[in-house]
């Protein structure tokens, strides 16, 4: 069972979702009945999804906010949950060629990059490289050093009415931007890859 994926069983709930005024007088999004799990060490908050892995089909193009980051935190395989191999020349991540550079591109260092994709085990790697027909032509890679970079999700402006409204398009947010922080409800965690090595599978 794909672990970080999401299943049609699975719902978003922003229904706590509201405008709070912290004591500085500076307005910012927050759950109405927010509990310390809701936002990470940067103080980003995450969209919440129902808990229910399994139920109906898996979302192949979406993953769950909660498995997806405990897969990059703790370094979990993103298809089977257990831990991701790894060698002295780091762990080993699978991408289409060219998707995880998107956001830093660097022609000198062709496989470091940004990516939202927890890393593999070598069994689940060989099997996603035959089976999974969305990485069309993967690169599998190592990297030694992948740093916490930032996250991705939503960005929410209230009107004039105090009613959130959700920007179009997702985005991606380096951590340390405060001002952004404050309207920005993340549900991927976004992994810098450094010291890349490329791995034949
Ligand atoms: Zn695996």
């Amino acid at each position: 069972m794909p672990f970080s994926v999401s299943w049609t069983g699975e719902h978003t709930d922003i229904s706590q979702l509201y405008v709070r005024t912290d004591h500085k007088g500076v307005p910012g999004l927050a759950y109405r009945d927010e509990r310390p799990e809701d936002r990470d060490r940067h103080g980003v908050l995450w969209a919440r999804m129902t808990w229910a892995p399994g139920s109906g089909k898996p979302r192949f193009a979406d993953m769950h906010p909660l498995r997806q980051r405990d897969a990059m935190l703790l370094k979990l395989c993103q298809v089977c949950g257990k831990p991701a191999d790894r060698t002295r020349e780091g762990w080993l991540f699978l991408e289409a060629r060219g998707e995880h550079m998107a956001n830093l591109p660097d022609p000198s260092a062709p496989y470091q990059g940004c990516t939202s994709k927890p890393p593999v085990c070598s069994g689940c790697a060989q099997l996603a490289a035959r089976m999974c027909p969305h990485l069309g032509d993967p690169v599998a890679f190592r990297s030694r050093k992948p740093l916490l970079w930032g996250a991705f999700g939503g960005v929410y402006i209230p009107n004039r009415v105090g009613r959130l409204i959700p920007r179009a398009q997702d985005d991606h947010l380096p951590y340390g931007r405060t001002n952004a922080t404050r309207w920005f409800l993340a549900n991927q965690l976004i992994t810098e890859l450094t010291k890349c090595t490329p791995v034949t599978l």
